[in-house]
């Protein structure tokens, strides 16, 4: 199978468009056909995840056999996870159910995907004899900067820089990634926020400097969610979350089942909506935002506005307006890489576009979207520990909130079941949370973990709480024009 460009006809295999990132037109590399559905829950069931993994992305990376891609997601998902289920999924009620995506090394969604991507580019690297460097360039709304410095972290041939805004992510997201080690990192702040370093980065892609840095032997790459090797493995966890439905009685075999996703750059929902597409029976796909609600709104009036005022919010990795995944679903909703390259040049030129009528509708039908504000997410927080003495993190609160909401109005079937996406631990947010509870924060962020780990008896994980007494190595912040000037300074480090 190939990939090609949302922008134009650019075709590439899967390997270059896992070397490349992001296609040399500025577009997203989306599977030139997308497979037609090939599920068998009574084959599948008795997979391991990885099993799983192997399986399902067999059907999207043919280039690489299964029994390649088995050892790849074997040593992806062995010793990685704090659990062999990889992504438990908790039954709640008769009515929902929560999946933990935050059992691997930096308690995020993120480590589903990060964990297994470095050993895709690298088999992609042996398989295309590319001798060059490879320098990974990747912003971060706060949880894929850490999971993508933990997995790359001393993998030779590649080096990792990582942009986070200053200013935007929890105490404990700043310290796992001015804490990381490896030598082959660097993390930087930016005065900003992600969308300026998201933009900065696609810049970079389209530029002088990386043609020049390729004639030095240095190939940029991404490792945010507009590379192809973030999308894909996280379809297998959709399918997976079926399956264990299945297993544990929570949905019989004709059944579907809802999910609804806290949502920020639209790489876990737009993974959702592949999933469906190769036979996952979802049913209703539900696109939860903060305030920062430009999706939200997008699917009521069909216009995609992001001049607006911008939110810092305790959930920061959904502090984003400008969700490049989003162009991928457009892609597929119009079918027409000029109608996208139109949209993405208004949106670059104006910060507006606005699809037809007839266009909103189609996106209605695939999914919904629905917002809730901080106050709402912290009330979601406590009715949900207080009833099911069940403790969820900032993101996966907005995405309950959006649920019971829509739940409330009518607009989510009452018969189907629902699984709400969790997509971090609860104590990589200790202010929000311990708020929440009502428990008193403390200065060290730490100590307020210890406070709600009394109150609560969960735990902490040991990913976290060993970056207490860690030395901090990465602690600059640039402005977000300087961002070139430091890519240039490393690509030099490199070659010399
Ligand atoms: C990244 C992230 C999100 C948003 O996911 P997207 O794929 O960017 O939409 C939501 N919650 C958490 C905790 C995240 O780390």
């Amino acid at each position: 199978m190939n990939y090609r460009s949302t922008r134009s006809n650019e075709t590439v295999t899967a390997e270059e468009a896992l070397l490349k990132g992001l296609a040399a037109d500025g577009g997203l590399y989306v599977p030139e056909q997308l497979p037609d559905p090939f599920l068998d829950a009574d084959v599948l069931k008795a997979m391991s995840y990885e099993e799983l993994a192997a399986f399902v992305l067999h059907h999207f990376l043919t280039d690489i056999t299964l029994k390649d891609l088995s050892k790849l997601t074997h040593d992806a998902y062995t010793g990685t996870f704090d659990t062999s289920e990889i992504v438990p999924v908790k039954t709640l009620s008769e009515s929902f159910s929560m999946a933990e995506m935050f059992h691997g090394r930096t308690c995020a969604f993120k480590d589903l995907a990060l964990s297994l991507f470095p050993h895709l580019l690298v088999y992609a690297k042996k398989k295309l004899g590319d001798g060059k460097e490879t320098l990974i360039l990747t912003a971060t709304s706060g949880d894929t900067g850490k999971a993508a410095l933990e997995g790359f972290k001393d993998v030779p041939g590649v080096h990792i820089m990582v942009f986070y805004p200053s200013h935007g992510v929890s105490p404990l997201q700043k310290d796992q990634m001015q804490k990381q080690l490896g030598e082959n990192v660097k993390v930087l702040g930016i005065e900003g926020n992600f969308d300026d370093a998201q933009s900065a980065l696609k810049n970079i892609f389209v530029s002088d400097l990386r043609d020049e840095a390729l004639e030095k032997g240095v190939l940029f790459s991404s490792a945010n969610s507009i590379n192809i090797g973030r999308l894909l493995p996280q379809v297998v966890y959709y399918v997976w979350i079926w399956l264990s439905l299945l297993r544990s009685g929570s949905i019989g075999s004709r059944e579907s089942f809802n999910v609804v996703v806290p949502t920020g750059n639209f790489g876990n929902i737009l993974a959702a909506w592949i999933a469906k597409k190769i036979g996952t029976p979802i049913g209703q796909m539900i696109c939860a935002s903060n305030e920062n609600k430009v999706l939200a709104d997008f699917f009521e009036t069909g216009e995609y506005n992001i001049n607006r005022e911008f939110h810092l919010t305790e959930s920061p990795s959904m502090d984003i307006l400008i969700s490049s995944n989003f162009e991928r679903f457009l892609y597929y909703m119009t079918g027409s890489s000029d109608e996208v390259l139109k949209d993405m040049t208004e949106l670059r030129e104006n910060g507006v576009y606005r699809v037809p009528e007839e266009e909103r509708k189609k996106v209605s039908g695939e999914m919904i979207g629905g917002w809730a504000d901080s106050d709402t997410m912290r009330k979601a927080i406590s009715d949900v520990y207080e009833k099911y003495d069940y403790l969820m993190d900032p993101h996966t609160a907005v995405a309950y909130a959006v649920y019971d909401n829509l739940r409330r109005s009518g607009k989510v079937t009452r018969h189907t079941h629902t699984v709400i996406i969790s997509t971090a631990h609860p104590y990589k947010f200790p202010g929000a949370v311990s708020e929440a509870l009502g428990i008193a924060a403390e200065e060290n962020p730490y100590d307020t973990l210890r406070s709600i780990k009394k109150y609560t008896g969960i735990p902490i994980p040991s990913q976290l709480g060993e970056l207490e007494n860690r030395k901090k190595r990465f602690t600059d912040v640039i402005n977000p024009e300087n961002i070139k000037e430091s890519i240039q300074e490393v690509v030099d480090e490199i070659v010399k």
